[in-house]
Order: structure tokens, then sequence, then C-alpha cells
């Protein structure tokens, strides 16, 4: 069974991402990402705390701006035109009295490092895609890493989210990738018939155990985007000890697609700085 390590990944893409702010620093830009928070919510601010860590160690500036929800319109706006900032992210969830679709419109596609705005979407639903949704890209980013080959393959997801499932299945489709793929959710009326018949099974459903052995045909390729809390213990959606006999490769949790989506992230921030040199 081949283990594929996301912080291995994540570390190797780290040290890439340092030497891209070396040579921007030599043209006096500095990669700058900012998170705009309406409401403190606990799961959020460790997310945040855990960027703000990675950001510091490729050297990208980091700022949290806690804010009144009647400012944020006015915030972003600003942001949205300060040339010195290249990425904004929104916490989520955001205070109630928020639209968040709303204030995701309300950021310039370009800097929307995360890939949730309406824009970014839709332009990887027309197969021309920009800044991708962080953890979908990094479920392909591992993939191709490990030169796990998903053309013709059959690709089962287990979880049609906004943020997980739904873009990934739309990566999937993409040529280069080029799989054949079925969605799976709470509607789904058989889950181990899909999964079973799979080659590769990608799991982002937020329930601990949710996939076993019994789910799987043997020798089949499995990434957990899960990450939950059993007994103050993080464990995935894939019960990892049943399972890792019979598969060829599976993504631990933690250390498989959680460190590589923090780093993706940074690099949409050096991506974008970038773009605003070529301008
Ligand atoms: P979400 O919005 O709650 O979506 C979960 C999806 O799974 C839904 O589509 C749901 O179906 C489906 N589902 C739930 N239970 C199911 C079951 N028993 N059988 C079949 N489908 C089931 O969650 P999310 O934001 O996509 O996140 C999913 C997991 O990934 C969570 O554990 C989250 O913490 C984790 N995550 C990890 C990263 C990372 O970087 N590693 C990033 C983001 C999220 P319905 O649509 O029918 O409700």
């Amino acid at each position: 069974m081949l283990l594929l390590d996301g912080k291995k990944l994540a570390k190797k893409m780290e040290e890439d991402l340092k030497n891209e702010v070396k040579e921007l620093a030599e043209k006096n830009i500095k990669p700058k990402l900012v998170t705009v928070s309406t409401v403190h919510d606990d799961s959020s601010y460790s997310y945040i705390k855990s960027q703000k860590k990675v950001a510091q160690r490729i050297g990208i500036d980091f700022e949290l701006l806690e804010i009144k929800p009647d400012q944020t319109f006015d915030v972003i706006s600003e942001l949205n035109q300060n040339e010195n900032v290249h990425g904004i992210m929104l916490a989520h969830p955001v205070a109630d009295d928020l639209d968040e679709l709303k204030i995701l419109k309300s950021i310039v596609p370009e800097k929307d490092v995360e890939g949730r705005s309406p824009e970014n979407l839709g332009l990887l639903m027309l197969g021309k895609p920009s800044f991708l949704p962080c953890t979908a890209e990094a479920v392909v980013k591992i993939l191709d890493e490990y030169g796990i080959d998903t053309k013709g393959k059959n690709i089962t997801i287990v979880g049609r989210s906004t943020t997980v499932g739904k873009p990934l299945s739309m990566i999937l489709l993409l040529r280069n990738y080029n799989a054949t793929i079925t969605v799976c959710h709470t509607g789904t009326r058989d889950l181990v018939e899909h999964t079973k018949m799979a080659d590769i099974v990608i799991v982002a459903a937020g329930k601990a155990g949710l996939i076993n052995a019994n789910h799987l045909k043997e020798g089949s390729i499995v990434v957990d985007v899960g990450i939950n809390f059993v007994n103050g213990k993080l464990v995935g959606d894939v019960d990892f000890e049943s399972v890792k006999e019979m598969v060829n490769a599976i993504t631990p949790v933690p250390g498989g697609v959680g460190p590589v989506t923090t780093t993706l992230l940074m690099k949409h921030v050096v991506d974008s700085a970038k773009g605003i040199l070529s301008k």
C-alpha cells in the first residue's frame, strides 16, 4: 500500500513558493493575504491560525481583519482596490445577518484566492478554470504528484458540497483528467454499489468511518478529505485500519489533503501577486 503523503508534498510546494517569493521581493513585491472575519467561530479561527503560520513560513504577509458585519462591503471594496493586497479570504461562517454569496460576489475574481466566487466557479463549469477551490484542487494535486492517472477511470466522489465534491467533479471532467465521475450524497440509494465499482474513491462527507473495507474493491485508490474529531482524535471519513491491506494507495488523516489545501491557498496568493506584475 502506497501512502499518499500530503504533508511531504506540501513541504515541497512550500520550498518552491519561498523561491518565488524571493524573486518577487527583488521586484519590491510582497504577496499579501487578508482574511476578513465577521463573526468569531472556534473552528474557523483555528484554520486561520494555521494559515497564518504557513504564510509566515513562506514569506507571505498575512493580516486578519475582525470587522463588524455592517463594515463588510466597505472593507472588501477597499481591499479590492488596494494594490498591496493580492488575496482576500472570507472566513466561513459569516455573521447571521449577512448574505455570504453576496459578499463572495463582491470580491474581485483576481483576488478570490479560495476560488469560491460565482465567477471562478462558473469558469470551472465552462472548462476555463481560474483559481480553483483549494480543497478540490488539493485532491488532484496529490493524484498528480503520485502519477495516478485518472483518464478513463471510474471515480466515485462521496459528497456534493460546493467547497469539495461538486467542484472536484468538474475538475475531473476536464479533458486533462478525463475521468468518468459518480457523485454520491445522502439521497444515494446504495452507496456501496457506487464505491465498490470505482477505481478511485474520494470521500468528503464529514462522517467518521463512513467508508470501510466492504465499500471498496481490491486495489482501489482512496483519497480521504474528511476531518472529524472522535474522542479528541483527528480522523477522516475512511476507516483506515479496515481498508489499508486492500487498497493500492490512500491518503492519511491527518497529513493528507489538509496540508496541501493550505499550501495551495498560499500558491494562489503568490500567483495573484505575479499576475499584478504582468499588468
Ligand atoms: P458538507 O458541506 O457537510 O458536505 C458533506 C457532503 O457529504 C454532502 O453532500 C452530504 O450529502 C454528503 N454526505 C454526508 N453524509 C453522507 C452519507 N452518509 N452518505 C453519502 N453522502 C453523505 O461538507 P464539506 O464542506 O464538503 O466537507 C466534507 C468533509 O471534508 C468534512 O469533514 C470537512 O471537515 C472536510 N474538509 C476538509 C478539508 C481539507 O483541507 N482537508 C477542507 C474542507 C473540508 P447531502 O448533500 O445530501 O447532505
